[in-house]
Formats: C-alpha cells, sequence, structure tokens
C-alpha cells in the first residue's frame, strides 16, 4: 500500500512510519514540526520507500499519485502543549480532519483518525468502554484537545456515512516509549528525566488519579491491525493495567535508579481522576491485546532517555 501519515514526525506517527515501512508499504510523511522533530524520523530518509513533506495538514492537501490509506496522526498531544498551541490544536482536529477526510475520498483510500481516550473527559464510568459518551468540558484548558477530538470523530463518521467512505477510529488512551520530547510536558517524560537527574519527581495533585500506559509498540501494532479490520466505528487500544501516579513515579524513579524526591504540585484543571481502557472489541475483533508490562516498557523508556538527557 501506499499509505499517507500525517504528524509523520512525531512521537507515533514516527513509529506508525517506521512500522509501514518495515512491513514493505511506502509512506508519504507529512508534518509542520511544531511538535513533531526531524530526529524522530532521520533514519527513515534512507529508505526509498519514504517521501516526506513539510507542511500544515489544516491547508488544502494536494498528494500526487495512489494513496491507499490516509492516516491523520498530526496533533499537539500534551496537556501543556494544548495550552502552548490551542487554536493549531483545535485546527489540526477540525481542519486538518476534514481536509485528510477530502484526500481520502478523492484517492478512494481507506482513512483512520487517532482519536483519543480524551474524548471520555473526565470519565464518570470505569473503565472506558466504546459506547461511554463521555464527560468533557467543552470550555476548560483541554476542551481544545478534547472537543477538536470529538468534532474529528463526528467528521469521520459523517464521511462514512454520507460518502460510504471505509474509516477507522482508534481512541488512544496513554502511550509512552522513545521519541517522547524530553520536555513534553506529560508524566512519563517529565518523570524519566527529573529521575534521570536526580531532580525532584513532580506528581501533581495527590498523585492518588490513575491511568493505564500502553507501551508504544503494543500501540503500533493495534493500529495497524485496526487499519486492516472492516470496522467503521471507534476501537479503545490501550493498555488496562491501571495505577497511579504516585505508584508510576515510583516504578520511573526504580527503572532509572535515581536518588530523586518524590514532591507535589497543583492538580491542572479538569484533570481525569481516573482512566481505563475496555478493550473487549479490540481484543475479540482484532485478536490483539498489549503484551509489553510496565517494568519492561520502562526499562527501555529509560535507556531512550538516558542516551538524552
Ligand atoms: N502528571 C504529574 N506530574 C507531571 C506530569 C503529569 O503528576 O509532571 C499527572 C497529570 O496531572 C495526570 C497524569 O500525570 O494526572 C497524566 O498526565 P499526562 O500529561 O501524562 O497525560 P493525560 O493523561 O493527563 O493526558
Amino acid at each position: 500500500m501506499r499509505i499517507l501519515v500525517t504528524g509523520a514526525a512525531g512521537f507515533l506517527g514516527s513509529h506508525l512510519s517506521r512500522y509501514l515501512l518495515n512491513k514493505g508499504h511506502s509512506v508519504a510523511g507529512i508534518d509542520n514540526f511544531i511538535t513533531g522533530s526531524i530526529d524522530n524520523i532521520n533514519d527513515l530518509f534512507k529508505n526509498g520507500k519514504f517521501e516526506f513533506l513539510k507542511y500544515d495538514v489544516t491547508n488544502y492537501l494536494h498528494v500526487p499519485g495512489r494513496l491507499d490509506a490516509v492516516l491523520h496522526f498530526a496533533s499537539p498531544a500534551s496537556p501543556i502543549d494544548y495550552l502552548k498551541y490551542p487554536i493549531p490544536t483545535l485546527k489540526v482536529g477540525a481542519l486538518g480532519t476534514h481536509k485528510a477526510l477530502g484526500l481520502a475520498k478523492d484517492k478512494k483510500a481507506i482513512f483512520m483518525i487517532a482519536s483519543t481516550s480524551e474524548v471520555y473527559g473526565d470519565p464518570l464510568v470505569n473503565p472506558q468502554h466504546e459506547k461511554y459518551w463521555g464527560n468533557v468540558n467543552p470550555v476548560g484548558p483541554r476542551g481544545v484537545y478534547d472537543e477538536a477530538k470529538r468534532f474529528a470523530e463526528a467528521m469521520t463518521m459523517a464521511y462514512h456515512r454520507y460518502h460510504r467512505m471505509p474509516v477507522r477510529i482508534a481512541r488512544i488512551f496513554n502511550t509512552y516509549g522513545p521519541n517522547m520530547r524530553l520536555e513534553d510536558g506529560r508524566a512519563v517524560p517529565n518523570f524519566m528525566v527529573q529521575a534521570l537527574k536526580n531532580k525532584p519527581i513532580t506528581v501533581y495533585g495527590t498523585g492518588e488519579q490513575t491511568r493505564s500506559l500502553c507501551y508504544v509498540s503494543d500501540l503500533i501494532d493495534g493500529i495497524y491491525r485496526l487499519l486492516n479490520y472492516d470496522i467503521n466505528e471507534p476501537v479503545n487500544l490501550g493498555n488496562p493495567h491501571e495505577i497511579t501516579l504516585l505508584e508510576l513515579a515510583g516504578l520511573v524513579k526504580a527503572a532509572a535508579k535515581s536518588r530523586s524526591k518524590i514532591v507535589f504540585k497543583p492538580l491542572p484543571e479538569d484533570d481525569p481522576k481516573v482512566r481505563r481502557p475496555d478493550i473487549t472489541l479490540a481484543k475479540t475483533l482484532l485478536k490483539w491485546r498489549p503484551k509489553v508490562d510496565l517494568e519492561e516498557g520502562l526499562r527501555k523508556t529509560v535507556a531512550y532517555f538516558k542516551s538524552r538527557v
């Protein structure tokens, strides 16, 4: 297949592009580098099946030649980035999704949107299954991301229903691993950098809030299975192993063999109290389940951060 990946230089986009090339597909990558980095894809340029364009996908997209799939993975994805780039976050989820859908329609390609567990907001049910509609504050600081992704899902389903396009909606839960920026601001990269520098590890709030963390190779395997399975409705992808942030801080500290102290900072506004995917659908349909446990994933991630701090 010839596959377009938006956000190809980002955390997930770069792993996805490498995975697709390894499977023998051709990849056309697009990124505007507002949160992506050329370092994530430097090695891909050696592959003759990789093309790259520096471009902002919120503008009209013209891609010559055949395309079999359009995977829209471009977006800031860290809460501190939504605060820094609120309008680009809204635009890439809304206008960027529209442009990418239009391109997929024109090419008769499968369209996939990288959606998010943030569509569930601060959830009132745990674990979250695909039928749950969520609890989102549209006007809070996270609203720019949550609502853009909810719009993106609505737009994707409208193209599916109205234009009969094949679409995939991946609801991606917290994912971690190499290629996250050191200054990304999310819990894993923050804790990694702090632990490796023996600086205080900043736990927000009491640290009793929970997340469920998926190692990136598992997530990408799930994405590929979803792309190749004929389901147009949303599918959760994530690791259901739920832990508190305080536990995560301790695990990162141990993995990094760090002497850091754990300190508490104010909880950001609208920070979800719990998050855990119900992955029954992915398990049943895609025969997918995460394989890398947290200790192993954190060890691999420490090795990456160690080479960079
Ligand atoms: N968090 C934390 N310390 C940090 C960064 C994040 O305690 O230095 C917390 C944050 O408040 C949230 C959880 O870690 O409860 C996960 O945050 P992240 O930014 O990784 O992603 P989110 O799941 O909130 O989108």
